[in-house]
C-alpha cells in the first residue's frame, strides 16, 4: 500500500505540514533528513537550519522567559537540551531555534506522525503513485509528497576557503563558534543581512573582536539587528571590503584574512589576523534531488505554479518553506505554508477518492 502524504525536510514548514496532515487522519511519514558529516557540512541536517540558530525573537506566542518547566514536560527525556538535562542555567532569555523545532517534531509525533532519520536523494514523481529512494536504499510509494527541504548556506568558492572549512571557515556560527579555537580571538564575518549580524553579535560572546566585512556601505539587515551590533564595541565594520583569501597552514587552520575593496578603481588590499572566517551571504535551496523532475526557478527553488496554493508543476506535489521561497524566509512563513501544503495535500487526495 502506498503512503498517503510523504513530508520530505523537518523544520517549520515540514512539521506544521505534518501536524496538519496527522490531524486529517493522512498518518503522515516525514524523512527528517540523515545524521552523515556531509549533512553536517552543509548545514542540512535534521530539524533545519532554525536548528542552528540562537533565540528565536519573532516566532509570535514565544515571548522571553524561563523555558524550563515547558521542555522538560513537552518532550521525551533523551531529547531534552543539554541545559535541562544538566540542571544548569537557562542559556538564553526565551526558546532558542533548536528547541522549538524539537517541541515541533514531538507535536507531530503527538498526532501520530511516523519519523524516518534519512534523506531522500532521488525521486520518480512522473509514475503515479510516486516513488521516493532514501540514501539508505528505502524505495517509498507515496500519493501525494510534500517538499521541505529548506535552503543551506552559500559559501564564497575561494580554494582558500574550502581549504580550511573546519579548520577555521564555517556557515554556522551557532555551531561552531563556542569552539576553543575562536575563544579571545580575532574573526571575521562576511556578510550584510540579518544572519551576518546576528553572528557577528552571537561570536562577540566568545571573540576578542568581529570583523564585520560587508561588500557595499550599508547593512541589508533589519534595523533593530544593525543597532545591536553597531553598538557593540567589539563588532568592527569593514564596509565595502571583498574577502579575496582565506590565510592559514595546515597546523593552525585559519590565521587570517586578506581583503580587497569593492569600490571600482581601489586596489588596496588589507590582512587581518584571525582564527576564524564565518560566511554569511545568502542560502541554496536544498532541491538537488528534484532536478528533471519538478519545475525549478533559475536560481533553484521550486515553483509554486498558482497564486496562494503550494501546488508545484506536478499534481500531487506541493512545496513548503525555504524550499520555495526565496523572498520571506522566515519560521513562520514556512509553518504558514506547510500548513497551506498538507491542507493542500488533503484536498487533492480527497477529490481523487483516495482518503
Ligand atoms: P540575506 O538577507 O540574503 O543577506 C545576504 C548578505 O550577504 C547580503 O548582505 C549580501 O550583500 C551578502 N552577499 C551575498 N552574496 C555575497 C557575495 N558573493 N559576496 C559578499 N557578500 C555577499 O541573507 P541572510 O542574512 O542569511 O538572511 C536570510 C533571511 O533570513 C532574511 O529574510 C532574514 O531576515 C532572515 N533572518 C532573520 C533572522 C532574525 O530575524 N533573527 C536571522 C537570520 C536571518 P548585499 O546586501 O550587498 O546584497
Amino acid at each position: 500500500m502506498p503512503e498517503k502524504v510523504v513530508i520530505i525536510g523537518s523544520g517549520p514548514a515540514g512539521w506544521t505540514a505534518a501536524i496538519y496532515a496527522a490531524r486529517a487522519n493522512l498518518q503522515p511519514l516525514v524523512f527528517e533528513g540523515a545524521i552523515t558529516a556531509e549533512n553536517h557540512m552543509k548545514g542540512t541536517l535534521p530539524l533545519g537550519q532554525l536548528a542552528l540558530t540562537t533565540e528565536v525573537e519573532n516566532y509570535p506566542g514565544l515571548p522571553e522567559g524561563d523555558s524550563r518547566e515547558y521542555l522538560r514536560t513537552a518532550l521525551p527525556p533523551d531529547r531534552q537540551p543539554y541545559w535541562v538535562q544538566k540542571n544548569k542555567p537557562q542559556p538564553g532569555h526565551g526558546i532558542n531555534g533548536r528547541e522549538m523545532m524539537e517541541l515541533m517534531r514531538q507535536q507531530a509525533i503527538h498526532f501520530g506522525t511516523r519519523v524516518i532519520t534519512d534523506d531522500i536523494i532521488r525521486v520518480e514523481l512522473q509514475r503515479h503513485p510516486f516513488l521516493l529512494f532514501s540514501l539508505e536504499e528505502q524505495r517509498t510509494e507515496t500519493l501525494a509528497v510534500i517538499i521541505a527541504t529548506g535552503a543551506r548556506a552559500n559559501y564564497l568558492g575561494l580554494p582558500s576557503e574550502d581549504r580550511f572549512k573546519n579548520n577555521g571557515v564555517s556557515a554556522c556560527a551557532v555551531c561552531d563558534g563556542a569552539l576553543p579555537r575562536f575563544r579571545n580571538q580575532a574573526i571575521v564575518v562576511v556578510g550584510g543581512g540579518d544572519s551576518a549580524v546576528e553572528e557577528s553579535t552571537y561570536l562577540s560572546k566568545f571573540a576578542s573582536s568581529v570583523n564585520l566585512v560587508h561588500r557595499r556601505d550599508q547593512l541589508r539587515a533589519s534595523k533593530i539587528m544593525q543597532q545591536r551590533a553597531l553598538a557593540n564595541p567589539k563588532i568592527v565594520m569593514k564596509w565595502n571590503r571583498a574577502l579575496h583569501e582565506v590565510l592559514g597552514n595546515d597546523r593552525d587552520g585559519v590565521t587570517g584574512v586578506r581583503l580587497g575593496s569593492t569600490i571600482p578603481g581601489d586596489t588596496q588590499t588589507e590582512e587581518i589576523a584571525a582564527s576564524g572566517v564565518f560566511l554569511a551571504i545568502g542560502h541554496t535551496p536544498n532541491t538537488d534531488f528534484l532536478k528533471g523532475q519538478v519545475e525549478l526557478d533559475e536560481t533553484g527553488y521550486a515553483r509554486w505554479t498558482e497564486p496562494q496554493r503550494t501546488y508545484t508543476s506536478v499534481e500531487g506535489v506541493f512545496a513548503a518553506g525555504d524550499v520555495a521561497d526565496s523572498y520571506y524566509r522566515q519560521a513562520v512563513t514556512a509553518a504558514g505554508t506547510g500548513c497551506m501544503a498538507a491542507l493542500d495535500a488533503e484536498r487533492w487526495l480527497a477529490a481523487r477518492g483516495w482518503l
